[in-house]
């Protein structure tokens, strides 16, 4: 053998295809040859990245395993006595909590448009309502009896009997 370099027959040793004649001066020169050692390392490391970009990202049955195990986790839940409890517990809390969900999100702009929430003070004019109550109390008679009434129940007893 004219060339004493292994470059050529670093793959097929990866593979396990060498031939028993070859492997032991392979292995051998590996060891002592820097420039075939490297190869070497290179080849392993491209061939196991590869190999980890081929192969699915999950270990093989995981998804099954999955499925499995909420299966079981659910046939022990229904034979569990506190699974109608619970169940029954959490029935109205989900069906409360999609409705309010639901109540806030179509509600709560509607209510926004609509005026609902717009601040009181907004609403209450003042001015307007003393026009309107002295307008509506114009024609009422507003005699002393009707003072007297009013002075008496708003003030304390010692204010109007001084
Ligand atoms: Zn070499």
């Amino acid at each position: 053998m004219s060339n004493p370099h292994v470059v050529d027959r670093i793959s097929p040793y990866l593979d396990g295809a060498l031939p028993a004649s070859d492997l032991e001066y392979v292995q051998a020169h590996l060891e002592v040859c820097g420039a075939c050692g490297r190869a070497y390392t290179e080849l392993r490391a491209l061939r196991g990245l590869l190999r980890g970009l081929a192969r699915p990202a999950e270990p093989a049955g995981l998804v099954d395993r999955i499925h499995w195990r909420l299966a079981r986790e659910e046939a022990a839940l229904r034979e569990s006595p506190w699974h109608a409890a619970w169940a029954a517990l959490t029935q109205p809390l989900r069906v409360a909590l999609v409705g309010a969900t639901v109540l806030i999100i179509i509600g709560l702009p509607l209510g926004w448009m609509s005026g609902l929430f717009a601040p009181r003070g907004t609403l209450f004019d003042p001015d307007a309502y003393v026009r309107n109550y002295l307008l509506t109390s114009s024609d009422r008679l507003t005699d002393d009896v009707t003072r007297t009434v009013i002075v008496h129940t708003a003030l304390p007893e010692s204010t109007v009997q001084r």
